[in-house]
């Protein structure tokens, strides 16, 4: 890549830095004056003068003109703090009202406490200070990375640097009302470098209409990777917890190995990336490399079969889009084209190898035990050793993801470094699949997690990336001529099994070969974490996404869709799910001695298995703090299942079982909902309030209620408890039977088609039977039973619906088998 692509990018990036110098110097009420000139005395002196060029400038007004979707000119006053992207969205005719518009904090972003929740306006006086310390703080970090590059040995690795240096302080930052500097910036620098090479003539013409303009200015082009949950969950529960992981984590390196090998091909600056996660890139390249997808392509798929044997497959698609297209909110219509191509695309798998070819690889299953099949994955493999202290026989590959799991549980920096594609394959057949390292390398990549900076790697030669997966860690990290730094979100919560649960499990559940296979400071397999839950011995296992996410990007914008909101969309989403997902997980298991499990989240879902008492707390605090982080806009909601299952249950069964429990959930009208021990509730009804808020309004409510009015022992068992929560069960079960009588009976519904209450004797039964139980029971316990019959009796047994489920869910956490 030449000089002058990274010069654009660069200046692309700069434009609007210097006002934080301005700031830095306390003149945070003055308009920004200096310009690029002023943000250039962060540029080392080698690349100064070439990201100031008239021309590159000019390529960059256009850039921002397109990104933003309106001129600077017709933007209106600079805005004074930055507001969330939700409140710029409607969705289904819900949106926020101007007086509950919300703003990010003036920080540096980063996951602690509260900092990450939009808030209140700050008042005037509290702005200058707060935007005055941002400031300094970015000056001092900049002019660090300025000197570590004097020498300009690689440009490359400044301007990530840089990229990551304005990730963490021009999130909160407003370039528009409601896109951050950061996200307007690197699609103002991706977008230059689009425009850089067209001719004078054309750049002429842009500038004089570009917002009618049909002539082609850049190619989105989107890879999507499929085949991704089989290749997670298609492995037995034996050994399976370690290797899980680093599956999972493995597939967030192939994403990153792809964009950037994509990239790369096409001779473009990292700063054209404009979102990678959850198996999914989206990137701006130039109208002319559209000629070139379709070899790339068919490399990435020779490779990909040669590790994988075809289990995952890259669709790689573009969309070009014309100057027109990025404004009146035309650039979401382009958006859902090159998804829909996307979606062909994989009906299509390894089409371009050639039909003979591709139908070599049909992916294999899991086969048995047999000896040249591996116990985890139950593929053939010429390389399985035995595995002596778990009993089983390992192929490499799944020892190596196996490693990898482990060595996340302790990692603070994940490491990255760019080297050139291993060669080719003749055939893919030629090719013993390796290690994910191997199948890294094929892309170029080098990869690898380290829990403490002096354990890093120091390679010779080359730029090395050095990410920090915690707030914490960022702060003993540096920049270097060839290190670039800095921050990257990853849910990474993993249970440690130690001494302690061993001796706790001793003279329990476990017999003695199953006590001989645990070993302290491990991953926590399946079956301790079974045996942690409260109550009833068995994992949750929660999947959950946002309701209707292709509709926010498609249509939520309307008219104001650009590049720069939707970039800004994408990575709160990511924000949100790639890192405050982790930070709930584990207070959680701080709180209950760490009983939960990511498998995955980012993008906008997520995966866990645990203690499933805790799963089902921890996806309704999910559910909570997403409406706090997307300011309480109604259309902004997540649904999602839980199914529950014992520690050797299949794990494909398992996670099929939380599918269709949140397949069943995304049926629920509106959505907004969750399906919990078989039966779905909008969250409203299931109950978003803490547990202090004990009630008898919602599920959670009651079970909190019901565990509090545990009743006194009786010599057959739980005694009174238990028949307390069989009646209300029976309640509800005797309500859903006349529900379904009646459906049969194809009378439930009135002769002007409204949906008739089911009313039958059994209701007052059950209310006279509470009545009676709360006789038998001491004065205080005699006041909570007859208060819920007379709930259930005032409200016209609205609750009867769900007032069995509460039971059910106390029942499982009270009975200890
Ligand atoms: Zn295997």
């Amino acid at each position: 890549m030449n000089e002058k692509t990274y010069a654009v990018a660069l200046a692309g990036l700069l434009q609007d830095v210097g006002q934080f110098a301005q700031w830095a110097a306390g003149k945070w009420g003055e308009a920004p004056v200096g310009g690029i000139e002023l943000a250039s005395r962060y540029v080392p002196t080698p690349w100064r003068a070439a990201c100031c060029a008239d021309e590159v400038m000019r390529v960059v007004a256009l850039a921002d003109w397109l990104a933003a979707g309106a001129r600077r000119a017709d933007r209106g006053p600079r805005p004074r703090q930055l507001r969330t992207i939700f409140s710029s969205l409607t969705v289904e005719e819900q949106a926020l009202a101007p007086e509950e518009a919300r703003y990010w904090p003036l920080k540096p972003l980063a996951l602690e406490a509260e900092m990450l929740f939009p808030q209140a306006a700050l008042s005037e006086e509290a702005r200058a200070p707060a935007y005055e310390a941002l400031g300094a703080a970015f000056v001092q970090d900049a002019e660090a990375l300025a000197q570590a590059h004097q020498k300009a040995a690689a440009f490359p690795a400044y301007l990530e640097s840089l990229l990551l240096l304005l990730q963490r302080y021009a999130w909160c930052v407003p370039a528009l009302p409601d896109v951050s500097l950061y996200d307007h910036s690197r699609m103002t620098a991706a977008l230059a470098v689009c425009l850089k090479d067209q001719s004078e003539e054309m750049l002429k013409a842009l500038e004089g209409d570009l917002e009618q303009s049909t002539e082609p200015v850049a190619l989105l082009v989107g890879g999507d990777i499929s085949g991704v949950q089989d290749f997670i969950y298609t492995i037995t529960s034996r050994g399976a917890t370690s290797a899980l992981r680093g599956r999972s984590f493995y597939l967030q390196l192939l994403t990153e190995a792809l964009s950037r090998y994509v990239l790369r091909e096409l001779d473009l600056p990292v700063t054209n990336l404009i979102y990678q996660g959850g198996g999914n890139f989206y990137l701006l390249a130039r109208p002319s490399d559209a000629a070139r997808l379709g070899e790339i392509q068919r490399q990435i798929s020779w490779r990909l079969l040669a590790h994988h044997r075809g289990e995952l497959y890259l669709a790689l698609e573009g969309a070009p889009l014309a100057a027109r297209d990025f404004f009146a909110g035309r650039i979401a219509a382009q958006w859902d084209a090159l998804r829909r191509r996307q979606q062909q695309a994989k009906q299509r798998r390894f089409a371009e190898l050639g039909a003979e070819l591709a139908q070599l690889f049909v992916p294999q299953g899991m086969g048995g035990d047999e000896s040249g099949e591996c116990s985890v994955c139950g593929r053939e493999h010429p390389d399985i050793a035995a595995d002596a202290e778990t009993n089983t026989r390992k192929c490499q590959p799944c020892r190596d993801f196996e490693a990898l799991g482990k060595d996340l549980r302790q990692a603070s920096y994940l490491w990255l470094r760019e080297v050139p594609p291993t060669s080719l394959p003749e055939t893919p057949l030629s090719v013993k699949p390796g290690g994910w390292q191997a199948a890294l390398g094929t892309f170029g990549l080098e990869a690898g997690v380290s829990a403490r900076v002096e354990m890093l790697p120091q390679p010779d030669a080359g730029v090395q990336l050095v990410l920090a997966l915690n707030d914490a860690a960022v702060r003993d990290l540096a920049p270097g001529p060839r290190t670039v730094v800095g921050r990257r979100l990853l849910v990474n919560v993993t249970p440690t099994l130690t001494r302690a649960d061993i001796d706790a499990l001793r003279d329990r559940q476990l017999d003695a070969k199953e006590l001989a296979e645990l070993h302290p400071d491990t991953v926590k397999p399946f079956s301790v974490l079974e045996l942690q839950a409260r109550g009833t011995k068995r994992l949750g296992v929660l999947r959950m996404d946002v309701d209707n996410l292709g509709l926010l990007f498609s249509e939520g914008f309307g008219k104001a869709a650009t590049l720069s909101r939707v970039a800004a969309l994408s990575f709160a989403i990511g924000v949100y799910f790639e890192g405050w997902v982790g930070q709930l997980a584990e207070r959680a298991n701080r709180k209950h001695g760490d009983v939960l499990y990511s498998i995955y989240s980012g993008g906008d879902d997520l995966f866990f298995v645990g203690a499933w008492d805790v799963v089902v707390e921890l996806a309704r605090e999910i559910r909570v703090d997403l409406g706090r982080f997307a300011a309480g806009h109604p259309g902004i909601h997540a649904s999602g299942g839980i199914a529950l299952v014992g520690g050797k249950y299949p794990l494909y069964q398992a996670a099929a079982d939380a599918g269709e429990a949140e397949h069943a959930a995304k049926a629920h009208p509106g959505k907004d909902a969750v399906t919990f021990l078989g039966q779905t509730l909008p969250w409203a009804k299931f109950g978003l309030e803490g547990a202090c808020a004990a009630n008898t309004e919602t599920v959670h409510g009651l079970r909190h209620h019901l565990e509090q009015l545990v009743l006194p022992e009786k010599e057959d068992g739980l005694g009174a408890t238990a028949s307390l929560l069989r009646r209300l069960t029976q309640l509800q079960l005797a309500y859903e039977t006349a529900l379904k009588a009646r459906r049969q009976a194809g009378t439930e519904v009135n002769r002007q088609g409204e949906v008739q209450g089911v009313w039958g004797p059994w209701m007052w039964r059950g209310y006279y039977a509470l009545k009676r139980m709360a006789e038998q029971e001491r004065a205080e316990k005699e006041r909570a039973i007859a208060a819920l019959a007379e709930r259930l009796h005032e409200d016209h047994f609205n609750s009867i619906d769900w007032i069995g489920l509460a039971a059910r869910w106390v029942e499982l956490l009270l009975r200890d088998l």
